[in-house]
């Protein structure tokens, strides 16, 4: 009857290999026949040629062998084409299929809408459908409507939030059929409805990545631009002068030349590193690296960058080697951007303190600053993927909300971290944790 022979039959779990749909669900016939040791009903199942047949079935328990007996009996054949297709649609499970009369009550139920919408055979059928909109659809006419343009059409499509019995809400993809007797009268509607909430969360997540995406293109092309205005100034003003003005011009404009130009390429590094990163395609050194000279050289290169001399930047002596494991050139590229915010968000200047300490097994490199701070409702995002926070009194800082996260996440993948120490109106610490090398 199945196709299958007795070699690829034995040892199979018959509901699998049959792919056996059930009135009900197929744990509570299990449930019955173990209980009262018999179940019977009408069953649809798979041949091996993929053609689905119904069967009669009768299933008893043999306690003593703890077996459960099947006799299915085809009776494809016997029963006539429109109930066979009632039980086919009776057992389809992923579509809620029903038929509505005229005025839209429900008059048939299948096994999928009740587990779409989660009313029972019983309490579904006499129901108008409009139940199944969020209260604001149903207001709004929308059930009605749709009724109205397939009497008209013949049908309509249409996606959009749907209401469980439990008041739990899906996102549905249906289609209404009107359905006409011989002599072309409307006799009521057909309604397939599929669950589809998954993809639409999923597409719903694409959307706002890729939102995202261009915002912080648009972040980076404006970043790019300022930078890029001093450079074509000081270029026309070179083109301008007189040999002798040019170079007086020289001494003025090398240092912010020089600090432009690694703006931009501390811009670009940084999408590279972020690209990498989201591509998994990000390879980390682990070499022993001592932190003293590192820090040392991020120091100097942010205070040769450092426009207004209006920061001291400090490194607190430490008059040992500080070992850790790591990639120098990540490490250094996180301390400079704590460096770069320290001095950006620090608009009043002051000092900006870099330690460096050794716990049991960590190296740990603060930087604190006494900027403007970090409002208390903003650190939990801080290190958010393109998150910056919006200061109303405090005018435009460069910056594409890129630093803390891919910091972060170098730290991280070295076997560090980086965490916010303290922060308040009167400066922020950060901290930079390193695995120490072994001694
Ligand atoms: P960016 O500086 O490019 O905006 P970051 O990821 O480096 O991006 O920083 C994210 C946000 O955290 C910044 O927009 C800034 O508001 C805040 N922030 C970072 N460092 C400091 C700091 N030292 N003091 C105050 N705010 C800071």
């Amino acid at each position: 009857m199945y196709g299958y022979s007795r070699k690829e039959a034995l040892g199979q779990v018959s509901a699998d290999l049959l792919k056996t749909r059930y009135p009900g669900s197929r744990a509570s016939a299990y449930a019955m026949v173990t209980e009262n040791g018999l179940w019977e009903g009408r069953l649809v199942q798979t041949r091996k040629d993929g053609v689905e047949i119904v069967v009669d079935g009768k299933w008893v328990l043999d306690p003593a062998a703890k077996l459960i007996l099947e006799v299915n009996r085809e009776i494809t054949e016997d029963l006539a084409s429109a109930e066979r297709f009632q039980i086919l649609v009776e057992s389809i499970k992923d579509y809620a299929i029903f038929l509505l009369d005229t005025e839209g009550r429900i008059r048939t139920w299948n096994e999928g809408a009740r587990r779409i919408n989660g009313y029972d055979n019983g309490e579904a059928i006499g129901m108008h459908f409009s139940v199944f909109y969020p209260p604001e659809d149903a207001e709004a006419g929308k059930p009605e409507r749709e009724l109205a343009v397939a009497r008209e059409t013949g049908r309509v499509e249409d996606e959009g939030w749907r209401v469980r019995k439990d008041g739990t809400r899906f996102f549905a993809s249906a289609v209404i059929t009107a359905l006409h007797n011989a002599s072309g009268r409307l006799t009521g509607y057909a309604k397939v409805t599929r669950d589809i909430t998954a993809n639409q969360l999923e597409r719903q997540r694409l959307l706002d990545l890729e939102r995202a995406k261009s915002a912080f293109l648009n972040l980076v092309a404006h970043e790019l631009r300022s930078p890029l205005t001093v450079l074509r100034g000081y270029l026309s003003m070179y083109r301008a002068s007189t040999p002798e003005a040019r170079r007086d011009l020289e001494e003025r404009s090398l240092p912010a030349l020089e600090a432009k130009t690694v703006e931009m390429s501390r811009l670009v590094d940084q999408m590279v590193e972020v690209a990498r990163l989201e591509e998994g395609s990000l390879r980390l050194r682990t070499d022993t690296v001592d932190l003293v000279p590192l820090i040392d050289e991020s120091v100097e290169l942010a205070r040769a960058l450092e426009e207004s001399p209006a920061h001291r930047l400090m490194f607190e002596p430490y008059p040992y080697e500080l070992n850790v494991v790591g990639d120098p050139e990540r490490i250094q590229m996180i301390l400079s951007n704590l460096l770069s915010n320290a001095i950006k968000y620090s608009p009043g200047g002051g000092d900006v303190i870099v330690r460096l300490e050794k716990t049991a097994n960590l190296a740990r490199v603060s930087v604190e600053d006494h900027g403007v701070g970090i409002p208390l409702t903003e650190q939990v995002r801080l290190f958010s993927r393109f998150m910056r926070v919006e200061r109303a009194n405090y005018d435009h800082v460069p910056g594409t909300g890129m630093g803390l996260y891919l910091s972060r996440e170098l730290a991280r993948r070295q076997g560090g971290d980086l965490v916010l120490q303290w922060s308040g109106p009167g400066g922020s610490s950060f901290a930079l944790l390193m695995p120490l090398a072994p001694s």
